[in-house]
């Protein structure tokens, strides 16, 4: 029997690599929820919406109804990849310009009413792994397994720094920890869908566990 995975936590907690790993294990769908946050992030940039010092809600919120998100499977990558407006956007998305600025406009509730919305079209056949902030609080309240991942900032910063580095991304440690705590700090204060732990998810915190054995860890759980 298909069920749905809802996987939230804090940024750089390994919940793509792990909900990769299960949809891939399960033949499941992968939907990653902060790609569409950064492609509406990508979109306010490209239309001079928001930079570090000036943002324009309003005009962002008028040309709402511009943006059209959709993914692709990219057979060869293994994971769906992500277009805006049906441009390929997934490298343009993952950058450190834009992972600076998308936790402000995660803030936006016209910004998460659309995307939850779409969210939970994705989502009505069920075999879905989603991951982001809000999936067991928000989007999907009902889901069958929920999981919170946590893990140490130290732990969290090393790895999206040997991510960046790997993608030949100029950034220093104390830049990434200090956007991966920036993050953490304006997700889990916002007004409109704070991150938190759903009273039914399992917490995991992965800092000493190896990728295998967190998975292992969560099969178990699956077939409880
Ligand atoms: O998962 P990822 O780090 O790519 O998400 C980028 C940002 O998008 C998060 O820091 C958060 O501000 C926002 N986000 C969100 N709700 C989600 C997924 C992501 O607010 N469901």
């Amino acid at each position: 029997n298909n069920i749905t995975i809802a996987i939230d936590g804090f940024s750089s907690t390994g919940k793509s690599t792990l909900a990769k790993q299960l949809a891939n294990h399960l033949g499941y769908v992968y939907v990653d929820t902060g790609a569409m946050y950064r492609a509406v992030t990508y979109f306010a940039m490209q239309h001079n919406l928001i930079s570090e010092d000036f943002f324009d809600a309003e005009g962002l919120i008028k040309k709402l109804p511009e943006i059209k998100l959709h993914f692709e499977f990219n057979a060869e990558l293994g994971f769906a990849e992500m277009f805006l407006n049906d441009v390929n956007i997934e490298n343009e998305i993952r950058t450190i310009d834009v992972s600076r600025l998308v936790s402000k406009i995660a803030e936006i509730s016209e910004v998460r009413a659309k995307l939850v919305e779409q969210q939970q079209a994705m989502g009505k056949n069920k075999g879905i792994v989603m991951d982001g902030r809000d999936i067991g609080t928000v989007v999907f309240p009902d889901a069958e397994l929920k999981l919170f991942m946590t893990a140490s900032a130290h732990t969290r910063a090393k790895r999206r720094f040997d991510e960046l580095a790997e993608k030949g991304q100029l950034v220093s440690y104390e830049e990434v920890l200090q956007n991966v705590q920036e993050r953490d700090y304006i997700d889990t204060h916002r007004e409109d869908s704070p991150l938190v732990k759903a009273e039914d998810a399992i917490e995991i915190d992965n800092s000493t566990l190896t990728k295998k054995e967190q998975f292992d860890l969560v099969l178990d759980l699956i077939h409880k």
